[in-house]
């Protein structure tokens, strides 16, 4: 069989998801070791264990499990992530909270940044790559959320410059002032996660999603607790109905010059402010 018929049928297999071709060409490409020249010009022949392979894992995408852990990896800011179930798979929309963030801290000498709620460390991890003085605390309740956090720093490079600490933010603080706080916390409501997707409520980790009764919870927490130098930043990704209410919380809380950013569908999706004097 050849690469070309082989995507066809997973293709076909993964219908009528919307996200069936690209899933198929996700799960072809990473069994291969192809690329996505090798995958399109897909005249090359499958051999019979590889073709089981993707057979199986085809299987488990169709049961809903995200491709994602499947593979164990997935792009953010054009880095590789690994992840694997118990932490938040890394997603597009995030990557609006950290252009904000690297587009706030470019004048910023030596920023010291900490990431809470870290999950897979995509966030604190792409500011590393893309911030060279910056240095970031990774911060996570969940040991999972440590062990691949950690992981992702060596993976890409910036492991001399990233710490990875065990914190539990409804209890603890940070033990030093920070020129930034960024953090994606669990933000939905507690009563919507059973309508969530099935690929996110099955596979998820509620931990990283149950933002208690409103959804609110982590960001009064951090908003309350947070060390933040005098100007520094505080920056937020958030759920498309919650921009005026955390706006709000930032206000009462210290911070001025708060600002939402919409996402591409022109949804709330990143709250911002700074530590006033
Ligand atoms: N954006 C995630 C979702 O769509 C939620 C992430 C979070 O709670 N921080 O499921």
């Amino acid at each position: 069989m050849k690469i070309r018929e082989l995507r066809a049928e997973i293709t076909s297999m993964l219908s009528p998801s919307a996200e069936a071709s690209t899933d198929a060409s996700v799960l072809i490409m990473k069994v291969l070791g192809i690329n996505k020249t090798q995958l399109i010009l897909g005249d090359a022949e499958v051999s019979d264990s590889a073709y089981r392979e993707i057979l199986g894992y085809a299987a488990r995408v169709a049961g809903s499990e995200p491709v994602q852990y499947v593979v164990g990896e997935c792009e953010f800011m054009s880095l590789r992530f690994k992840v694997k179930n118990g932490v938040l798979i890394p997603r597009a929309d995030t990557e609006i909270l950290v252009e904000a963030v690297i587009s706030r801290l470019n004048s910023q000498k030596n920023p010291l940044i900490y990431d809470l709620c870290c999950g897979s460390g995509c966030i604190g991890i792409s500011l590393a790559k893309y911030i060279d003085d910056a240095s970031v605390f990774l911060a996570d309740i969940s040991p999972v959320a440590l062990e691949v956090s950690k992981q992702n720093a060596e993976l890409c490079g910036v492991s001399d410059r990233v710490t990875v600490i065990s914190m539990d933010v409804t209890k603890d603080v940070i033990s030093e002032a920070a020129d930034c706080i960024v953090s994606n916390p669990p933000y939905i409501k507690t009563g919507v996660l059973a309508t969530l997707d099935k690929k996110v409520r099955g596979f998820e980790p509620r931990l990283a999603l149950d933002g208690g009764g409103d959804g609110l919870d982590f960001y009064r927490r951090i908003i309350k607790t947070a060390i933040v130098k005098d100007g520094g930043l505080l920056a937020f990704e958030i759920g498309y109905d919650q921009g005026a209410e955390v706006s709000a919380l930032m206000k009462n809380g210290g911070y001025g010059n708060v600002e939402i950013i919409s996402d591409i569908e022109k949804r709330d999706r990143v709250v911002l402010g700074y530590k006033m004097l």
